[in-house]
């Protein structure tokens, strides 16, 4: 009979533990691969294990070589926090860029700003110039 799906994620950590060790016996061990089909915690833990140390799931080549619960934890949470660091970069850098191009339109407004002060006084002057008037 497949086991619950679990939904505390520590709660899966001596089962996933025993199943990537191959420590489960031969029942627990169908138990388990029956219920990784249905709990995606498991799947992806099993997955990312499979990915980090090939060969995993199968029996190691000396006892104790495999991992403990909480080094796998800390591997998934590390691999996490990475993609998190680099979604976070890639938000910051994309702000950057707008901070940017918005620098560099208010530099452009505030350029056209002074030409066009310029030019007013320019043509304020050629008018006093041509008229004779002023000061
Ligand atoms: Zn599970």
């Amino acid at each position: 009979m497949p086991l619950p799906v679990h939904t505390d994620p520590r709660a899966a950590v001596p089962e996933l533990t025993a199943y990537l060790r191959n420590e489960l016996d031969p029942q627990a061990r169908q138990d388990f691969e029956a219920h990784l089909p249905l709990c995606e915690r498991c799947r992806k833990a099993v997955a990312v294990a499979g990915s980090l140390f090939p060969g995993m799931a199968q029996p190691p080549p000396t006892a104790g070589a495999a991992p403990s619960a909480a080094e796998l934890l800390a591997q998934m949470e590390a691999q996490l926090a990475r993609t998190r660091e680099r979604n976070r970069r890639l938000q910051d850098s994309r702000r950057r860029n707008l901070l940017w191009a918005l620098g560099v339109l208010a530099a452009l407004a505030s350029l056209g700003a002074i030409g066009f002060t310029l030019l007013q006084n320019r043509a304020g002057l050629a008018h006093r110039v041509t008229t004779g008037g002023g000061p």
